[in-house]
């Protein structure tokens, strides 16, 4: 039985987010920054604005500004969200695969449980920086907190 705070979260996140892409759809032609272009730089660990200067000091510290364009990167506020969204997508895919693994292998359990912790660990490190990447894109093409 999964812990009602975990659901209400998963609630409160897709509830969220079809709220804000049809927030994006209805905007989209008042807006003067590209939402995808800026989600996609963001991903690359690019600057939102040019595409081109490193966004990241480091693994997940941003820059104040961008090297190439000047742009401001101090306004950025990712907060924890990163964090939940790396973890709810780690966790739809490493749940189903690892019930799915256990129920055709029936491999031993502590062996099953080690080999996805690494493999969790894999994959939330791969995409913790590039989600914060996104969460920057994002609030930089929506002018959000002074950008
Ligand atoms: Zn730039």
């Amino acid at each position: 039985m999964r812990h009602p705070a975990t659901r209400s979260t998963c609630h409160f996140l897709i509830l969220t987010s079809i709220n804000y892409l049809w927030f994006m759809k209805l905007n989209a032609s008042r807006q003067d920054r590209l939402v995808k272009p800026a989600l996609l730089r963001g991903w690359k660990r690019k600057c939102p604005n040019c595409g081109s200067g490193p966004m990241m000091d480091g693994y997940l510290a941003v820059r104040d500004e961008c090297a190439v364009c000047s742009q401001e990167l101090y306004h950025q506020r990712a907060d924890d969200g990163p964090a939940y969204i790396t973890i709810l997508i780690s966790g739809h895919i490493l749940a189903p695969l690892m019930l799915v693994i256990f129920e055709w292998y029936r491999p031993d359990p502590l062996l099953l449980a080690v080999s996805f912790i690494l493999i969790f660990i894999t994959i939330a490190l791969f995409l913790l920086p590039r989600v914060k990447g996104a969460f920057i894109g994002l609030q930089w093409a929506k002018r959000m907190h002074g950008f």
